[in-house]
């Protein structure tokens, strides 16, 4: 019997690298919603729309072909968007849109839609909380922001993007005070999820530590 299962956390706490190697090794497919809030914010800056235009976005939202294959591949209106949304200036402005209820309930639908069959692990903030409410398996993935900011540093290293450490820090301070404070869906850990604080462990060991939580659940 296949199951849905959700990841929670902040940003860069390396729900999706995880998410997607579980999904590999269950033979699960894995959805990171957070990269359709980031399509969201690319098509907004892209048609010059304010990013707190709730309605404006929404009708742009609905005139759009947002599409997301089984491997996360993000297409706007056949447009391949994958790698263009990881930048900084985007993962903020993604923070902005994920503000809107409307753009939010949106976003939410699609989700549910995917994973009406089972079989999927949904990354995001409110995975456990709203999308998938009925999760079987419900994680809440931490680190601190310092662990976060260093990994973020060595993927751009090895990427041979450029980095500056402080900045990268100070980023994603911002984006987790304002994930937590907004008022729709705000980032919190689902009263049935479990909390894995990921600082002092390798992604192996995480991996290996929910695949235990899940094989007890099936
Ligand atoms: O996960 P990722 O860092 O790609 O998400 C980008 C932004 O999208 C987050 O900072 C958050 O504001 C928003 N997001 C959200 N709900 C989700 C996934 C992402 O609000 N389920």
């Amino acid at each position: 019997m296949k199951i849905n299962i959700a990841i929670d956390g902040p940003s860069a706490a390396g729900k999706s690298t995880v998410a997607k190697e579980l999904a590999k090794r269950l033979g699960y497919t894995h959805l990171d919603t957070g990269s359709m809030y980031r399509a969201v914010a690319y098509i907004t800056k892209e048609a010059n729309i304010k990013i707190d235009d709730e309605e404006k976005i929404v009708n742009l939202i609905n005139m759009s072909n947002i599409e997301i294959s089984n491997d996360n591949h993000i297409t706007v209106n056949g447009k391949d968007i994958t790698e263009i949304i990881r930048s900084n200036e985007i993962s903020m402005a993604a923070s902005d849109v994920s503000k809107l209820k409307r753009v939010r309930e949106a976003l939410v639908a699609m989700q549910r839609k995917i994973a009406s069959q089972k079989g999927y692990i949904l990354d995001g903030r409110d995975i456990g909380t709203v999308v998938l409410k009925d999760a079987e398996v419900k994680i809440y993935l931490i680190a601190s922001a310092e662990t976060r900011a260093q990994r973020r540093v060595l993927q751009n290293k090895e990427k041979g993007i450029p980095y500056d450490y402080e900045q990268i820090l100070e980023d994603i301070k911002k984006r987790d005070y304002q994930d937590i404070h907004r008022k729709e869906s705000p980032l919190k850990k689902a009263e049935d999820a479990i909390e894995l604080d990921s600082s002092d462990m390798t992604q192996e060991e995480v991996i290996l530590e929910i695949l235990d939580i899940i094989n007890k659940r099936i």
